[in-house]
């Protein structure tokens, strides 16, 4: 964070007057972090309540408390009063974003936020100095933590905003004003606190609101949500949208001739503004591919050049085990344990099933959890669709995923059930040969690497 004013940083959060001449030099929210002259922002945990902490980060040299109530031992001049320390986070990001100007674009979606992300990174770092969110830092602490990295030396950022109930990207995308908004696509993630796909393209849609007149919006023209949208004039007529995808006849931007490679994908990127650019991207998958192409329609209409932001895709770098392709004694191993959705199983799944693979493909597939009602049905969807995916033998890992093993055994595919990581790792140790090919995806809290790493030891 640039060190600016507390006036400005705390305007309409805490009352003018009461306001001190200090500089701020940094908005915290761990107790751990408190640093002279910063801003700390109590957040009333589960387990740890940041009220605790605030008379020590007062002691410690904090200029100011935000906090949601009085605290003993902070002195009233030090404290500022606010119901939602949320809301006050985004309302000083807000603040402090107002001073600088980067060119910025904005992600949404359900599935595909954080590769996007990456894709527009490697675009916008071609082009001068970029901020990303970090990892997935995404919700309304997550994202003025984006925006407070931003410097007067900051020339293009990219921000992921991600939510999980109405209002909350409309607050993100207020705040952060991106010059450029995208909407990756609209699935079933958050169906359980939205209640209906519905909703969840208005949650999604609430990014224009941050949008100014004439600002571009990049949106998955393959979609069935998004061509609703379109229908229905939903989409804000001040903004200007293009279209990406592959198979809506309308997409302004397109692959076509799209290859799978042993570590990515290639394609012929057809503009229907800027002509055709051969793409190559250090991605798997179609949806690689969608989010590639997303990136590029939004940076493009941003008003950057279009032969260098089709070249700059090739720059992706996958991070936090996001389909890492890992080889071991010769086997090629996908890492994808980073999370799973339906939405992202499918897509994984079929990226897989595509893949040049010189032997034969399994997959170590684990729970998706979080689902709600939805989790049996779910899981015997992922199963159907396994047993479409030319795998050699699927082994299971948790309790879900029986109802997928059941599914795919039904279907005729060979299936292991398995509850530890061990057993997942042995099961396969005995099944795979060198050439063969897996691909391992569950939740995070599956912990799915866990068994890779005992497969790489030789365990
Ligand atoms: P989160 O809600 O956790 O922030 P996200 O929207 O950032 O998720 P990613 O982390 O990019 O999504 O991807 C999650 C999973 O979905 C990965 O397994 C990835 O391979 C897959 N995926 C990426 N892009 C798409 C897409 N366009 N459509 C479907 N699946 C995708
Ligand atoms: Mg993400």
């Amino acid at each position: 964070m640039q060190p600016i004013p507390a006036k400005m940083l705390l305007a309409g959060l805490a009352e003018a007057g009461s306001v001190g001449s200090e500089t701020i030099t940094a908005v915290v929210t761990d107790s751990r972090a408190v640093c002279p002259d910063c801003v700390f922002v109590c957040f009333p945990g589960q387990r740890v309540d940041g009220h605790d902490f605030a008379a020590k980060a007062v002691e410690e040299g904090a200029a100011y408390v935000v906090a949601n109530h009085p605290v003993e031992g902070v002195p009233e001049k030090k404290f500022v009063l606010c119901p939602s320390s949320h809301h006050a986070m985004v309302r000083m990001a807000a603040n402090y974003r107002m001073l600088f100007h980067p060119r910025m674009i904005g992600v949404t979606g359900s599935v595909g936020k954080t590769t996007t992300k990456e894709f527009c990174y490697a675009i916008l770092s071609a082009f001068g100095r970029t901020i990303k969110t970090e990892g997935n830092q995404n919700n309304e602490i997550g994202v003025p933590n984006t925006l407070f990295r931003i410097t007067g030396e900051t020339e293009y950022a990219v921000v992921e905003m991600g939510m999980s109930a109405l209002g909350e990207i409309e607050r993100l995308s207020r705040a952060a004003r991106p010059d450029a908004g995208l909407i990756t696509c609209i699935g079933v993630s958050h169906l359980e606190s939205l209640g209906s796909r519905e909703n969840i393209l208005k949650a999604k849609l609430e990014i224009c609101t941050g949008l100014l007149d004439g600002a571009p919006l990049a949106l998955n023209a393959d979609d069935e949500y998004l061509q609703l949208a379109r229908r229905e004039g939903m989409i804000p007529a001040r903004l200007r949208p293009v279209w990406y995808g592959m198979n809506a006849p309308e997409a302004d931007v397109r692959a076509v001739e799209v290859q799978p490679l042993e570590n990515g994908m290639s394609f012929t990127l057809e503009d229907k503004e800027h002509g055709s650019f051969a793409v190559t991207i250090p991605a798997l998958g179609m949806h690689s591919v969608y989010d590639a192409l997303a990136a590029y329609a939004a940076a493009t209409r941003m008003g950057l050049d279009a032969a260098r932001c089709a070249a700059a895709l090739a720059d992706y770098q996958t991070t936090g085990m996001r389909q890492k392709v890992v080889e071991n004694g010769g086997r090629v191993f996908i890492e994808d344990c980073y999370n799973a959705s339906p939405d992202s199983m499918r897509a994984s799944l079929n990226m897989f099933k595509e893949y040049p693979c010189k032997g034969r493909r399994f997959a170590l597939l684990g729970d998706m959890l979080e689902l709600g009602s939805i989790e049996e049905e779910a899981h015997r969807q992922v199963g159907r669709w396994a047993a479409q995916s030319g795998l050699a033998h699927l082994v299971t890992l948790g309790s879900a995923s029986r109802f997928a093993a059941d599914e795919a055994e039904k279907a005729g595919l060979a299936v292991t059930r398995c509850q530890t990581h061990e057993e997942a790792a042995q099961a396969l140790e005995s099944l795979m040969a060198p050439g063969d090919a897996l691909l391992a995806k569950g939740s995070r809290g599956m912990r799915l690497e866990q068994v890779l790493q005992l497969l790489y030891a030789g365990e």
